[in-house]
C-alpha cells in the first residue's frame, strides 16, 4: 500500500516570493490531512508537458499564478469545471484538481479578494476604481469590484489588448459600469478615484520602480497591492507617507488559499477554521524574519 501523501503545489514564474507552501503546508499538518505542497517554477515551454503529467507524478492540484492564469486555458485538456461560475465567466483559473486523468479549474482569487475587502471593510459599491494590470489577477479583481457594485473602472496594463479584453468582458457582463482601458497610467485619473489597486508584478522586486506620481494620492484613496512579499511595496510606503489608508495582498492570499485547499482536499473542514490555521502559520513567520 502506498501511504506516501498526496502532492499539491504551484506552478508559475518565478516563484521565491510564494508563502503558499507555508500555509499549505501548516494546514496539512495541523488539520491532519495527509498532504504536500511544494513549488513547481516553470519556464513557459515546460508548462504544458509539467501539467499533462501531474497523475505520473503523484500530483492531485496546482494553484497557477504569474504568468500562466490564463494561459493554461489555452490547453485543451484543462477545463473549467461546470460548477466554477466565476473562472467560466472571466476564463481565468487559478486552481486546477487532478480527479484521475481529468484536470478541473476553479478561480478562488475573486472569492478571496472579496473576502478580503470585506475584511478590511472596503465596499466596491458605487466606487470609481483605478486598476494597474489586467492579467489572471487583474481580470478577477475587475470581475470583483464589478459584481460588487463598482460604478467606474479605469484598466492600464502596458499589454493594451489585455485591458480591452477585460473592458470587453466587464461591459458585457455589467452593462452599467463604465469601464474604460487607458494608453497611459496618467489617464488614470487617480485623483478622480476612491480605489487603487496594483494587480501588476511591479514591486515584487526591491528595486521595482513605484509606477504612481506621489501627487495623484489624496487622502480619501485606498491603496489596494496584491504583493504581498516584500511588504510594503514602494507603492504603499508612498500611500503611508501620505496618510491614506492601504493593503497589501495577504489577506487575498490567505482567503483564495483556503478555498483552494477545500477544492484539494474536498475537506469538511469549516472555511474559518483553514484561515485560520493559514493566517497562524504565517503570522509565526513572519514573526521569526
Ligand atoms: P500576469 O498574468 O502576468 O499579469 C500581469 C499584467 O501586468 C500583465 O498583463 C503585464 O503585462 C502587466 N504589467 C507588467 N508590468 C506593468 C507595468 N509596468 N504597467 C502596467 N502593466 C504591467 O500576473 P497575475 O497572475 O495577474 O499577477 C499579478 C500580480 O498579482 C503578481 O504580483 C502576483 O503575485 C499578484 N497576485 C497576488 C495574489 C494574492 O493572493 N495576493 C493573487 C494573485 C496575484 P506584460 O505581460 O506585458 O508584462
Amino acid at each position: 500500500m502506498d501511504f506516501s501523501p498526496k502532492i499539491y503545489g504551484l506552478v508559475g514564474y518565478p516563484l521565491e516570493h510564494s508563502f503558499s507552501p507555508l500555509m499549505h503546508n501548516a494546514a496539512f499538518k495541523r488539520l491532519n490531512i495527509s498532504g504536500e505542497y511544494r513549488l513547481f517554477q516553470k519556464q513557459p515551454e515546460e508548462l504544458e508537458s509539467f501539467l499533462i503529467n501531474l497523475e505520473g507524478e503523484n500530483i492531485y492540484g496546482v494553484n497557477v499564478t504569474i504568468p500562466y492564469k490564463e494561459k493554461v486555458l489555452d490547453l485543451d485538456f484543462i477545463e473549467i469545471d461546470r460548477t466554477a461560475r466565476y473562472a467560466r465567466e472571466i476564463k481565468a483559473i487559478n486552481t486546477i484538481v487532478r480527479k484521475g486523468k481529468d484536470l478541473k479549474g476553479f478561480n478562488t482569487d475573486i472569492a478571496g479578494f472579496l473576502r478580503h475587502l470585506n475584511k478590511i471593510s472596503v465596499d466596491p459599491l458605487n466606487k470609481r476604481i483605478a486598476l494597474l494590470g489586467a492579467g489572471g489577477a487583474g481580470k478577477a479583481v475587475a470581475y470583483a469590484v464589478a459584481k460588487k457594485g463598482a460604478r467606474e473602472i479605469a484598466i492600464f496594463d502596458l499589454n493594451r489588448g489585455r485591458s480591452e479584453n477585460v473592458v470587453n468582458m466587464l461591459e458585457e457582463l455589467f452593462p452599467d459600469l463604465n469601464a474604460v482601458a487607458v494608453d497611459e497610467i496618467e489617464q488614470l485619473n487617480i485623483i478622480d478615484k476612491d480605489l487603487l489597486i496594483n494587480a501588476t508584478p511591479v514591486g515584487l522586486k526591491e528595486d521595482d520602480p513605484c509606477l504612481i506620481d506621489e501627487d495623484v494620492l489624496h487622502k480619501d484613496l485606498f491603496v489596494y497591492d496584491l504583493i504581498y512579499n516584500p511588504s510594503p511595496t514602494k507603492l504603499l510606503s508612498l500611500a503611508e507617507s501620505k496618510g491614506l489608508r492601504y493593503s497589501d495582498g495577504l489577506g487575498m492570499l490567505v482567503y483564495q488559499g483556503a478555498f483552494s485547499f477545500i477544492y484539494f482536499t474536498e475537506t469538511h473542514i469549516p472555511y474559518v477554521k483553514i484561515v485560520e490555521v493559514m493566517w497562524g502559520a504565517i503570522d509565526e513567520a513572519l514573526k521569526k524574519r
